[in-house]
């Protein structure tokens, strides 16, 4: 298929892009490098393995840019990664968020629907369901979606967009179908070294304990050790970069005319963040500060995936599923590119 991955040259962008080009697939990459990397997509063009790759560095805002892209390359399928994606920073800064994730994709929605795009493959966010209420831990996609970051909204409104804009498409019998892919917390690196993480600042939790095991930073904060979970900090579901992609992959395929899919992606188990420390000590073997300190604003105690729809309706379940393996893969990639992408 000849895809069209918006952040491409970001994290999980840059791993979907190559993986499709290993599968031989056609991919065209935009990013306005505000938080991409131009040697990720460097890196692909090298580990591209006969697929063919173009790369435009424009805004998905841009629709003269993203209406090119489409056209040249014969672009039928789009996987929209491009979007800010730190609940604190969205508290800091709402409106930065609205513009790119809602504004930036309804541009991109209109560039899709000047160029007849046939399917649409979303990231969105476990943050869309908020705090789920109790009896809904592990949480399914019919868990109610309530919000407490305005990233969390904005991926809602991404959501919100696409399923109007599908039903038009169903009654004037245009084919599009789309489905939203609701990202737990996601981590790790391509097995094979080439791509990884690198946000500035960065404020995951997994790449900053590591960054602090590494010694390239003085700390590690524990954000709120007052919650209402065992060790008294947040439980999140962690799941692998890499497996990730295949459920995009798998998704991509299984689309059929006028579909309006969600599914989560997560391994359906959480870990604390005290849980992740212990586990990134016996990886690394490394001594790290680590302090408690305040709760960060709009973090839900407790999120995890209930990922049975995916399995039952396209057979895709993650592969990693221990804590270890999945700090390991992100901790090589961190100890063998201490500045990341570089300058
Ligand atoms: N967290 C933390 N210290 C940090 C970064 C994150 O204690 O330096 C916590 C955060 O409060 C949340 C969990 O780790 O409970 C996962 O946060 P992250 O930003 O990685 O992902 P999120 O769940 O917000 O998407």
């Amino acid at each position: 298929m000849n895809v069209l991955i918006t952040g491409g040259a970001g994290y999980i962008g840059s791993h979907a892009a190559q993986r499709l080009l290993r599968d031989g697939h056609t991919v065209a990459v935009v990013d306005n490098l505000s938080r991409g990397h131009r040697a990720a997509v460097a890196a692909l063009q090298d580990g591209a393995n006969g697929g063919r790759l173009a790369y435009a560095e424009a805004d998905i805002a841009d629709r003269a840019a993203v209406e090119g892209l489409i056209t040249a390359h014969g672009i039928t399928v789009v996987m929209h990664f491009a979007a800010f994606a730190s609940v604190g920073e969205s508290a800091q800064d709402p409106l930065l968020y609205y513009r790119n994730n809602v504004s930036g994709m309804i541009a991109l929605l209109e560039a899709c629907a000047a160029t007849g795009i046939e399917r649409f493959v979303f990231s969105s966010s476990c943050s869309t369901y908020g705090q789920p209420p109790e009896h809904l831990i592990p949480t399914p996609e019919d868990c109610p979606q309530a919000p407490i970051s305005p990233y969390g909204m904005t991926k809602l409104h991404g959501e919100h967009l696409l399923g109007h804009y599908a039903e038009r498409c169903r009654a004037a019998g245009r084919p599009f179908a789309f489905a939203a892919l609701r990202y737990f917390n996601v981590a790790g690196a391509d097995r094979g070294g080439r791509l990884g993480e690198d946000h500035d600042p960065e404020t995951h939790l997994i790449p900053v304990v590591l960054q602090a095991a590494l010694g390239r930073r003085e700390r590690v904060a524990i954000l709120g050790t007052d919650y209402p979970t065992p060790d008294g900090t947040c439980v999140r579901d962690y799941i692998h970069v890499e497996d990730l992609v295949d459920a995009h992959v798998a998704v991509m395929q299984a689309l059929r005319p006028s579909d309006a899919r969600a599914y989560n992606l997560g391994i359906g188990k959480g870990y604390s963040v005290r849980e992740i420390i212990d586990a990134a000590r016996a990886v690394t073997a490394r001594p790290f500060e680590v302090v408690e300190a305040a709760r960060r604003p709009g973090d839900p105690p407790r999120l995890y995936a209930d990922p049975a729809r995916i399995e039952r309706e396209i057979g895709w379940r993650a592969s990693v599923t221990d804590l270890h393996t999945i700090i390991a893969s992100a901790y090589a990639w961190f100890r063998d590119h201490p500045t990341g992408y570089g300058a």
